[in-house]
């Protein structure tokens, strides 16, 4: 399947780059081969609000029992957190050894400023909504008031999770003559979507061939890469150094080889690349883990639309790299104080970053404004933002798969066990 995609992703950059050669060319991509990239991330979207629903109620009516669900979402949780402050240090520790602030000229720092204000400021005022909420407002927001509203939104993840979190703890506190019905239910529904999923990724090499030309026409002026080189590559770097320790601590904790943990995720690495979306990667990921890593349905349905919505180590690397940066080329020297406090304000916003492409600089605002950063600097990093969504979005798909795997194997006493009971005390 990664050949067919890596095939589609390559032929895509190919006509992509070809076209846009012909002063039609970018019409053209538009109107004829961009349709074809929308129709596949809204196949992907559309599965994600099932997917978590049926997995997750069927995932944690499985456990049997309300403690193995303590068990697992606390340690789940807790590995996702130590992930996520881990990516922040490494982002901050790389800016503070490249300084990729200090080398751009104040001519450039003036262009771009000047270039990318208007885009800048219209995230900035995104998140002012965000800034303006009551501290605990985060937690409110995780109980929805309405099933269906939730549902009705694929930034409503959590809300979604919420509720199928409470219909499996139902399932499993109602005698087992009353469950059995609803509980075949999702168990056959569940089967339904995963089988929806393997029909979707047959067209994956159509979908990403698509998205990539679309890309290409899209994609910022090669100068800019220019004058921002050293920033991305600060970034990538890091993201790099990332999907190092994840395959590390994989190896650690399971034994298993890098070689075998890289080829298994690598169809929803490159899915994720193609997309920059997480939640739309989701339906791949989770059948990747579970199909390709060994990580059992009940552990990959808990953990894998938790972590899409709250994991996101590449995210908050990138934030804060990209904070310090900013400070940098304005010439602001930043505390031990202040930067500590970004490994704080990174790590929260990233997990109150949505999973769809670009929230991660939205969430940026909030880092930047906390760290006392010129939030207008974002118009320094905007026009490189994509391409590095679409490298941050790897990492955040393969830390949610690096948790899992490591979660079903020390979690659980059996990684192939059909159920939970014998969670370890
Ligand atoms: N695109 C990222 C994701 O979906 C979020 C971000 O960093 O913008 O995981």
């Amino acid at each position: 399947m990664h050949w067919k995609i890596l095939f589609g992703m390559a032929l895509g950059v190919l006509t992509g780059l070809a076209l846009s050669q012909f002063s039609w060319g970018p019409s053209l991509v538009r109107d004829w081969i961009k349709p074809f990239g929308n129709i596949f991330i809204n196949a992907l979207k559309l599965i994600a609000v099932p997917l978590i629903l049926a997995s997750l109620i069927k995932g944690v009516s499985d456990l049997k029992d309300l403690t193995n669900l303590s068990k697992m979402g606390f340690r789940t949780v807790f590995t996702f957190i130590l992930t996520t402050v881990t990516a922040v240090s490494i982002g901050l520790l790389l800016v503070n050894l490249i300084k990729p602030g200090s080398s751009i000229s104040e001519e450039t720092r003036m262009d771009l400023l000047s270039s990318y204000q208007t885009e800048a400021s219209l995230n900035i005022s995104k998140a002012e909504t965000q800034k303006e909420v009551s501290p605990l407002q985060g937690l409110v927001e995780i109980v929805p008031e309405n099933f269906l509203g939730a549902a009705a939104d694929n930034r409503n993840m959590l809300q979604v999770i919420f509720f199928a979190i409470m219909v499996g703890v139902g399932l499993i506190l109602i005698p087992g003559g009353a469950a059995k019905p609803v509980k075949d239910f999702f168990d056959g529904f569940n089967e339904v979507i995963l089988k929806m999923i393997d029909v979707i990724m047959i067209t994956a090499p159509i979908g990403v061939f698509a998205l990539l030309a679309t890309l290409v026409i899209d994609s910022p002026k090669i100068d800019l890469f220019a004058a921002l080189g050293m920033y991305g590559l600060t970034v990538i770097v890091g993201l790099i150094i990332m999907i190092g320790f994840y395959v590390f601590i994989v190896f650690l904790f399971t034994k298993r080889s890098p070689k075998s943990f890289i080829l298994g995720i690598a169809p929803a690495q490159l899915l994720a690349f193609s997309t920059s979306s997480s939640a739309a990667t989701l339906p791949v990921t989770m059948e990747r883990v579970t199909g390709h890593l060994g990580v059992s349905k009940e552990v990959a349905s808990f953990v894998l639309p938790v972590g899409a919505t709250i994991n996101m180590d590449g995210t908050s690397l990138y934030q804060a790299v990209a904070a310090v940066f900013i400070a940098q080329a304005f010439g602001m020297d930043l505390s031990l104080g202040t930067q500590l406090g970004i490994i704080l304000t990174a790590t929260l916003a990233s997990i109150g970053s949505a999973a769809v492409p670009g929230a991660g600089m939205v969430m940026l605002v909030i880092v930047l404004a906390q760290a006392g950063i010129p939030e207008a600097g974002l118009a320094l990093i905007f026009g490189v933002d994509r391409p590095l969504d679409m490298c941050r979005t790897v990492v955040n798909v393969s830390g949610d798969a690096a948790v899992s795997t490591i979660v079903a194997k020390v979690v659980v006493e059996k990684p192939a066990a059909t159920h939970l009971r014998n969670i370890p005390v």
